[in-house]
């Protein structure tokens, strides 16, 4: 019998730990994360991609070409996603079910739905850590997928080595939908849906994209860029593939990519302090018995907000 090293390595097994890292229950929380300091030192050694888009840019259908080109020079690939519309009512906007069909049946691929429901250190924390698990397995290329609404691009920006903005090959009306900021946050601007009619106005968004880049001042090595791609068709995957190659190798090159993990990995540290606190202020049971009445009194302004978060945190300490 072949002996198996890698506690993870067979598919589900690793959806088995992520699921056990999404777990509320405590006796759940502490097995998780014995298990995530065991295997920090098999973590790290993957290019982490963040993709965003509008909802029908084609980011599934791009991740799956992607992926499946990825794999086809030999990596294995996991993909994540950050999903803000399932921490609130456990729906998806991502839909993953039906998704990347192809990608979903090749041994080499890992495709985790978005985790349902807003447990405790909210999504993106399971999120990070899904992304460990998956590396610690075996993945190289981990493709962490949001929508551009909410806070989510910030966050998978802050956990990604190379952010990559998905835009359609339309001005005005149709790119209205991305969010101020965005644009700044991308390494890589890729306008998806270059192909038959599209086409000329596929290349015409990616020149005026590539002169606004031009225009932002970026503070590392890397000078954003972007392309133009067909998911669908499958065409200009490989510059993409290309691109982000040489992005992630200049990154490593200048230190700016090790400087950009430990920044992120403090960031994090900062982030779980932050939502545990929260966490436990909000299960406190005088807190909790208190709250509604002190918002009430703030509503009414009977009370400051500033005496209010007094009153609450005397409760609490
Ligand atoms: P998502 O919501 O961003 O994940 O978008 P999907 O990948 O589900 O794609 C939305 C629609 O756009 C689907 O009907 C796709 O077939 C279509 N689509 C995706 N990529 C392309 C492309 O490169 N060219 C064209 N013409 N259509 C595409």
């Amino acid at each position: 019998m072949k002996s198996c090293s890698n506690p993870l390595s067979s598919r589900p097994a690793l959806a088995r730990a992520i699921t056990l890292i999404e777990s509320t229950r405590a006796d759940h929380q502490q097995e998780a994360q014995t298990l995530l300091s065991d295997i920090l030192p098999q973590t790290g050694r993957s290019i982490r991609i963040g993709i965003t888009g509008v909802p029908g840019v084609g980011k599934s259908t791009f991740i799956e070409a992607f992926g499946l080109y990825a794999i086809a020079k030999g990596h294995k690939v996991a993909v994540l996603a950050v999903d803000p519309s399932s921490a609130k009512t456990g729906g998806s906007i991502l839909g993953d079910k039906t998704r990347m069909s192809q990608l979903a049946q090749n041994d080499n691929a890992y495709i985790r739905p978005s985790p349902a429901g807003g447990a405790l250190g909210g999504v993106t924390r399971r999120t990070r850590e899904a992304m460990l698990l998956c590396e610690a397995a075996g993945y190289d290329i981990i493709l962490i997928e949001t929508v551009g609404v909410g806070q989510s691009e910030t966050d998978v920006a802050d956990m990604a080595d190379i952010f990559v903005l998905l835009l359609l090959p339309g001005s005005g009306d149709e790119l209205q939908g991305i969010k101020k900021g965005i644009v700044e946050m991308a390494d890589l601007i890729v306008v998806n849906k270059a192909d038959g009619d599209l086409s000329a106005q596929a290349k015409r968004v990616r020149a005026d994209y590539a002169a606004a880049l031009r225009m932002l001042h970026t503070e590392g090595q890397w000078q954003p860029k972007a392309l133009t791609c067909s998911a669908l068709e499958n065409k200009g995957i490989d510059e993409v593939w290309r691109t982000i190659h040489e992005c992630i190798s200049m990154c490593k090159q200048s230190g700016e990519f090790e400087r950009n993990r430990s920044h992120q990995a403090i960031a994090w540290m900062w982030k779980e302090i932050r939502e545990t606190l929260v966490t436990q202020f909000e299960q406190h049971p005088e807190v909790a018995a208190a709250l509604p009445r002190i918002e009430q009194a703030v509503l009414k302004g009977d009370i400051v907000p500033a005496a209010a978060a007094k009153a609450l945190l005397d409760y609490f300490w």
